[in-house]
């Protein structure tokens, strides 16, 4: 039996590059999919929120010159283009899933409802959950936690290239530490950047933990159903 019975999972849009400088990296994708085709077959309802980094980003958009506000929806609709895609990977491997968005855009997707996506989850669909929290001056990992506390999800599961949370950039500081476990308290006290402060504070106030790991491991997302240690659990 699985260790969490329901699961937010956020994956970044960078992440989504694989090799690339750019865009959807077909490979990654696939091994995404098969990952999370591979926790739903153990009965885990998965939703999950990607973001639109690989795409577009609205702060760097504003840098360049963009209305801060469109840049925003420009990504938001990037984060659409990378559910859409993890959607046709997943059914193409007999997953079934469907694409909620937080900005009407039927036929693309359904509007986003927590009814809606807890039905979906229980009839076995995983659900992808696009367009952020759908307004702009947010990031998806807000999305992430908002949506994660909606539907009532056990655990969040970030994943990303790094294998949790460490005391400094582990890409830029060899001496930087893993923690195993840490409290939304300390990832403050520290300026860790786990998540941008917003969706921390969310998670802390509905007690909603948060769990840093390595996605880019294939049978990380299913080692963690089995109740493997791996990453870094963040709780209050
Ligand atoms: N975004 C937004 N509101 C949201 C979520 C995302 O405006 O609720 C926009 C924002 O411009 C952001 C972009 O969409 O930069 C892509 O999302 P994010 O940066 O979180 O993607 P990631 O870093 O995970 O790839």
């Amino acid at each position: 039996m699985a260790k969490y019975g329901r699961i937010l999972l956020k994956l970044s849009g960078e992440s989504l590059m694989g090799g690339q400088q750019y865009g959807i990296d077909v490979n990654r994708l696939n091994s995404y999919a098969e990952q999370i085709k591979s926790v739903a077959d153990m009965g885990v309802q998965i939703s999950i929120v990607i973001g639109g980094g690989n795409i577009f980003r609205g702060l760097s958009g504003a840098s360049k010159g963009y209305d801060r506000v469109k840049g925003d929806q420009m990504g938001m609709l990037a984060t659409v283009i990378n559910s859409l895609a993890l959607s046709s990977a997943l059914v193409a491997i007999g997953q079934k899933a469907r694409v909620l968005t937080a900005i009407r855009m039927e036929p693309i997707g359904e509007i986003y409802s927590k009814w809606k996506a807890i039905e979906s989850m229980e009839n076995g669909e995983v659900v992808i959950l696009s367009c952020g929290t759908g307004n702009p001056f947010f990031t998806t990992d807000t999305g992430s936690s908002l949506r994660g506390i909606e539907i009532e999800a056990d655990v969040m599961l970030k994943g990303t290239r790094v294998d949790g949370v460490y005391t400094a950039d582990p890409e830029k500081d060899p001496s930087a530490v893993k923690f195993e476990s840490i409290s939304y308290d300390e990832v403050y006290s520290r300026g860790l950047k786990v998540m941008d402060m917003t969706a921390t504070v969310m998670c802390k106030e509905n007690n909603l933990p948060i769990v840093v790991f390595d996605m880019d491991t294939p049978g990380n997302l299913e080692r963690l159903m089995n109740g493997e240690n791996i990453g870094t659990y963040v709780h209050a």
